[in-house]
């Protein structure tokens, strides 16, 4: 194929993948960054020498960073070093027992049997039953869905999962001890979405953890963007940061370039978006163009939930807590208030944590004798109309005395710098549409063919990127929705 000339609009994972994929074929690629740093919600922020991951931190799937670095004929290895994380997370229930979720089965067996005697053969089973989903060859992509006939493509795998309407009944076929089918269950809430309310082929995602396990990038998930930043400059690609896109212009159907909000113009053979699926075409197409993808269509969807994170160093160390490097802490009445987070649009301050404790792994992140940490709450999107200019003291406060009174104590007398996102950091500095942290949610009726497409029904040579078009939310996917769009753009 000719090279052309392709325009990425954003630099998340999604935007600098599919940036190298076509550099490396000799495509004159250049990615405009609204931030003043690649890797949107992979975002780096430093505060005196703390360190904190803003977002993705269990890094799962490096087979198909492998795949992107191979394209240029390189290794990660040689831009960022990856160490596997064990256990894969420690999970706790409201009296502070825990389970370790890893790779290893007989521990975990052996954990099952300790905790629920009666549970340790249904374990077995469940176990069984994820090693019948059918795994992809090596090597084998999945191809994105254009056409409503690929929907059959899943349909051997969905076939061996059954019946069961969600991943929360999938599990309690097997497991009758409440924590236990909650801590089996819990992964979609990683990617934006209710383990209540999720088609158990989202088990698939826990199948590949399990086959491929989970891994920590020594100095932090930054390492993955810089090495990616550098295999870009590398194959001669250019990245624009503090330049926001205003509009994708158009002649005739087809996308000529864009017009940055200086009013500059940028012309272009091909645009992909990386950015927010509903902002790309409610804010920077015109609306005569949304003919398959309107208002309405984005309106009927359902988004995943927002997120509060507090970002915290310490100037003590806490490594004599029971914590580990990735912590889930899910509190009574879990389904109760995970419902209220969903439907109700209700706070439920301490119903799911995510507690991150890198430095268990990699002391280098913050000054010695310090820890750096950042615990996520999810909350209710901007639906909502919860006031955050108001509540985010509070709510932040509840959260840190609910970590001093559990797991960390003095905690608030230690910290010595502090960040905090609100739902209206993805709303106004992501652009992402009410505020939801993860896009669209993944039930069945917004996944596979029924997600926003990789290449736009509306303007044919515009092409989606990440969390918001298929196949979802979440490292791994959003890898898989760069190498879909190698495929269609080079097909
Ligand atoms: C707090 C948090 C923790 C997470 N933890 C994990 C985890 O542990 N593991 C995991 O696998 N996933 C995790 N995720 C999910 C994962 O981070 C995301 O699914 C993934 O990073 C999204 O990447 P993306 O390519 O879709 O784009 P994004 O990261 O959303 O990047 C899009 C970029 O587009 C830019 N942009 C938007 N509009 C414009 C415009 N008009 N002009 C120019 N630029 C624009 C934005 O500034 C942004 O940089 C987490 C998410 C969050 C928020």
């Amino acid at each position: 194929m000719k090279p052309k000339k392709i325009v990425i609009i954003g630099s998340g994972f999604g935007g600098l993948s599919v940036g190298c994929l076509l550099a490396a074929r000799g495509h004159q690629v250049e990615i405009f960054e609204k931030r003043d740093q690649p890797g949107g919600r992979a975002y780096t922020y430093t505060f005196n020498q703390f360190t904190f991951d803003g977002g993705p931190s269990v890094i799962t799937g490096p087979n198909l960073l492998e795949k992107i670095f191979k394209a240029a004929g390189k290794k990660p290895s040689d831009y960022f070093q990856l160490v596997p994380v064990n256990p894969f997370y420690r999970i706790f229930n409201s009296e502070g027992v825990f389970f370790d979720y890893s790779n290893n089965i007989p521990q975990m067996q052996a954990q099952v049997a300790q905790l629920s005697p009666g549970d340790a053969a249904g374990f077995k089973k469940l176990m069984e039953a994820l090693t019948a989903i059918p795994s992809k060859k090596p090597g084998e992509l999945p191809a994105p869905q254009t056409r409503m006939l690929d929907l059959f493509k899943n349909a051997p795998a969905l076939i061996k999962l059954g019946n069961e309407p969600d991943l929360y009944e999938f599990v309690s076929q097997f497991i009758q001890d409440e924590f236990l089918k909650h801590a089996l269950s819990f992964h979609p809430l990683l990617i934006g979405s209710n383990p209540f309310n999720t088609h158990p082929e989202l088990l698939m995602n826990m199948k590949m953890e399990l086959e491929t396990g989970v891994f920590y990038p020594i100095g932090g998930t930054k390492s993955i963007i810089a090495g990616m930043v550098k295999l870009f400059n590398e194959l001669k690609g250019k990245i624009h940061l503090n330049t926001e896109v205003d509009q994708i212009i158009t002649q005739r159907g087809r996308a000529t370039g864009v017009r940055l909000k200086d009013q500059s113009i940028v012309q272009a053979d091909l645009i992909i978006s990386n950015a927010d699926t509903v902002h790309t075409y409610q804010s920077l197409i015109a609306p005569a163009l949304q003919k398959k993808n309107r208002n309405q269509r984005f309106k009927n969807m359902e988004y995943s939930f927002s997120l509060f994170v507090i970002y915290f160093g310490t100037k003590r160390r806490y490594t004599d807590t029971n914590l580990a490097h990735h912590n889930i802490i899910l509190n009574a009445p879990y389904k109760k208030l995970i419902e209220d987070i969903f439907y109700r649009k209700r706070l439920s301050p301490n119903s799911f944590l995510y507690l991150h404790m890198p430095t268990l792994t990699d002391a280098t992140i913050a000054p010695e004798g310090s820890e750096s940490f950042y615990v996520m709450s999810p909350v209710p999107n901007l639906q909502s109309k919860l006031d955050w200019t108001q509540i985010s003291r509070s709510y932040r406060d509840q959260i840190l005395d609910y970590l001093e009174e559990h797991f960390l104590p003095d905690i608030k007398a230690n910290i010595v710098v502090e960040h905090h996102l609100t739902p209206l950091h993805f709303d106004q500095t992501l652009n992402s549409y009410l505020g939801a942290a993860y896009g669209a949610q993944n039930i069945p009726q917004q996944s596979n063919w029924f997600r926003p497409h990789n290449q736009s029904e509306d303007i044919r040579n515009l092409y989606f990127v990440g969390a918001g078009t298929q196949p979802g939310a979440g490292l791994p996917a959003v890898l898989y929705s760069a190498l879909f769009v190698d495929q269609l753009i080079n097909k």
